[in-house]
């Protein structure tokens, strides 16, 4: 997860442009966020919470001053979730300093930040992102993008990064292209954001995604300035299936495919594979709303909105910790009884991980009076931890399907469902496939979490 943008400018500030992308996708992120400019000289003003929060006060984004900046809202995985471990993080390459904003987790980084602090480097954060701040401060070349490569070809992992070194700008993802960066354009600016929405909301052209091992620079706001180097060669794209199913915004596009639409075809698919006999057809607002859409037309069942989200509480499954998340749930999910009461009913998900959600659902469903509560989930069992962006490698123990062996019926028991189905992963890969026309085919996902197959090696 987590939220990074770049944008520099012809002619205006940045900093409200970074704010408006920051709280655009905070979706990704929310337990940090920071904006860092540059005018000369670096300003940085970033705090624990969401922007709308961090940057509230009149007048704050007028202190960002300069037409050249990035931005970043935090998930943690590698590095508790405080005050120090806020990104952009701070980096020295040779007696300048630069910023550095990264989304995805860098699964070699613990022998390197040892080896560095053998040499006398002082880390700041326990974040992984800082053993590359590191390895550029002693990558001994001459330009910042000589090190930032060199820095790179030393590490294994997943990353989509932006830097800010003096005015400019640069974006990379990693080889196998797990995280998403989109570059847009237009009004003057040049832009880099995970989300492609972001472009719609600042009014700009979504231009193309950054292809894996590319490097993409610029340091004004002209199109025909932008640079574009190719950092590796070309390996297999390993896109993680997780950004098409749940991650990304729906408005977002991503391997030229708009979220909202693969996930309505997602419900489709997994009704022609996992169909029942119920009165409506109701979604988990608001992951499972796309694919109840595309369950529900396919079924040719009404789909009733019977779940009340309240929009005060985000997204439950980014809270770092379980407490928090029983919490945000309770005060985020109720019910409309009188939709319910004495029907038959099909409850729609894109995923299910801890459970957490879909039992408290289940509950509210039964406690409202419904007379049969069928879950359909629109991905296949969640059976293995992500170490490549999400933290459920450090709750392992938690994940639903994965304690019971991947036994539907064992899970079903637990959270109390009338009939559980999930999507298959061949029919996952299908609605994503048929959902655009580049070359996407069977194996160009990461798909790890549900198979275990890794394509990046993982450290003890
Ligand atoms: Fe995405 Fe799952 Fe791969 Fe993690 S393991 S990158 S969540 S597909």
């Amino acid at each position: 997860m987590c939220g990074i943008v770049g944008i520099v400018s012809n002619d205006k500030e940045v900093a409200r442009d970074l704010y408006i992308a920051n709280w655009g996708q905070m979706t990704r992120g929310k337990e940090s966020s920071r904006i860092v400019t540059f005018d000369g000289q670096y300003h940085v003003i970033g705090g624990m919470g969401t922007p709308d929060i961090v940057f509230r006060g009149e007048g704050i984004l007028k202190t960002l001053k300069g037409k050249s900046g990035i931005g970043h809202d935090r998930y943690s995985t590698t590095g508790g979730s405080n005050a120090h471990n806020i990104q952009p993080i701070e980096g020295m390459f040779n007696g300048t300093p630069f910023w550095l904003a990264h989304n995805g987790n860098l699964v070699s980084y613990q022998q390197i930040k040892e080896k560095c602090e053998r040499k006398g480097y002082l880390f700041k954060t326990s974040t992984d992102t800082e053993v590359l701040a590191a390895l550029i401060y002693f990558s001994g070349k001459k330009s910042f993008r000589e090190a930032l490569k060199k820095a790179l070809q030393q590490i294994q992992g997943t990353y989509s990064l932006v830097t800010l070194y003096k005015n400019q700008v640069m974006g990379v993802c990693d080889p196998s292209g797990n995280r998403p960066l989109i570059y847009g354009s237009g009004a003057g600016i040049n832009l880099l954001a995970s989300e492609s929405a972001i472009c719609d909301v600042l009014g700009i052209k979504y231009i193309r995604d950054i292809p894996p091992g590319e490097l993409v620079a610029f340091h004004d706001g002209n199109k025909e300035n932008i640079e574009l180097i190719s950092l590796f060669a070309p390996k297999e794209e390993h896109p993680c299936i997780f950004e098409f199913l749940y991650f990304l915004r729906p408005d977002s596009k991503w391997h030229n495919r708009r979220c909202q639409i693969v996930r309505e075809s997602m419900g489709a698919i997994l009704w022609s594979e996992q169909s029942v006999v119920a009165d409506m057809v109701i979604p988990v607002p608001d992951s499972g709303n796309a694919a109840a859409v595309g369950y529900a037309h396919a079924a040719q069942l009404p789909l009733v909105f019977a779940l009340f989200r309240y929009h005060g509480v985000g997204r439950t499954f980014i809270e770092p910790l379980q407490g928090m998340r029983d919490e945000s749930l309770r005060i985020k999910l109720n019910v409309i009884p009188e939709l319910v009461r004495g029907k038959s009913v099909v409850v729609v998900d894109d995923s299910e991980v801890r459970g957490t959600v879909i039992k408290r659902v289940i509950k509210l469903l039964i406690d409202a009076g419904a007379k049969e509560v069928h879950v359909r989930i629109a991905s296949p069992p969640y059976m293995h931890p992500c170490y490549y962006g999400i933290d459920t490698y450090r709750v392992k123990d938690e994940l639903i399907a994965m304690r019971h062996d991947g036994n539907v019926e064992m899970i079903r028991q637990e959270i109390g469902a009338s009939s559980l189905g999930y999507l298959s992963l061949a029919g996952l890969k299908r609605a994503i496939i048929e959902g655009g026309s580049d070359d996407l085919s069977e194996t160009s996902f990461c798909d790890a979490c549900f198979t275990g197959k890794y394509h990046i090696p993982i450290e003890d």
